[in-house]
């Protein structure tokens, strides 16, 4: 059977890195739309050049233009679907559930990754991830064994995403709380909201995670 979920949770929550998770363990497919937005400014396309200098203040782009990606992405299911940093409005989460319905998807949870203002400024601001696979590392917490070399793919090619500085992570935590932290009361209300504290260690928080979408 496939499972579709949402990882919800603010910037720093640890969305990407339980999305690889799940991808490694059970197949699933990660539609993140701030890596399909970063895809299309290194490609260079118009909608690339649209909305770089709004991302890198830390704003949200508009709803259009993420539900156009979600849409184009919504075929080759694997396992399903997990929805990384999208939805992140009302409007969104409701285009979602008739995309869902269009093609006989149902939505089977949301998990809230819950991680309080100071974790996230910290976790944020020595963050980085290899280029060539993906891996997400810190500075302080998560550092690679040899300096400047991925531990799973050996790429010397270490990047740092131009909005996780103070300033745009300031920016984007007043969207999250703004636009996107009532969709947790939305989900609730659907009865698919599931709460795990983001702060615990990497393996329990996919524990939790596993739980819910095994019962
Ligand atoms: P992320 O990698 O999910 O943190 O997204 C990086 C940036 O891409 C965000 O700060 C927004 O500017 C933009 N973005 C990603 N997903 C969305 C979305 N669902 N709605 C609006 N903007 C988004």
């Amino acid at each position: 059977m496939t499972i579709n979920i949402i990882l919800l949770g603010p910037p720093g929550a640890g969305k990407g890195t339980q999305a690889r998770r799940l991808v490694e363990d059970r197949g699933m497919v990660q539609l993140s739309t701030g890596d399909m937005l970063r895809a299309a400014r290194s490609s260079g396309t118009e909608m690339g050049k649209r909305v770089a200098a709004v991302m890198d203040r830390g704003e949200l782009v508009t709803d259009d233009i993420v539900i156009g990606l979600i849409r184009e992405h919504l075929s080759a299911g694997g396992q399903g679907f997990i929805f990384d940093g999208f939805p992140r409005t009302l409007p969104q989460a409701d285009a979602l559930g008739e995309l869902l319905a269009e093609t006989g998807m149902q939505l089977d949870a949301v998990i809230e990754m819950q991680v309080d203002d100071e974790a996230l400024v910290r976790r944020i601001t020595g963050r980085f991830t290899c280029g060539s696979c993906g891996e997400v590392y810190h500075d302080e917490t998560r550092p690679t064994k040899v300096p400047g070399v991925c531990d799973v793919c050996g790429s010397d090619k270490m990047v740092r995403r131009a909005d996780d500085n103070a300033d745009s992570l300031k920016t984007r935590l007043l969207e999250y709380y703004k636009k996107t932290s009532p969709l947790i009361g939305y989900y609730y209300a659907k009865d698919r909201l599931t709460q795990v504290d983001g702060l615990a260690e990497m393996d329990q928080v996919a524990a939790w995670i596993a739980q819910a979408l095994d019962t």
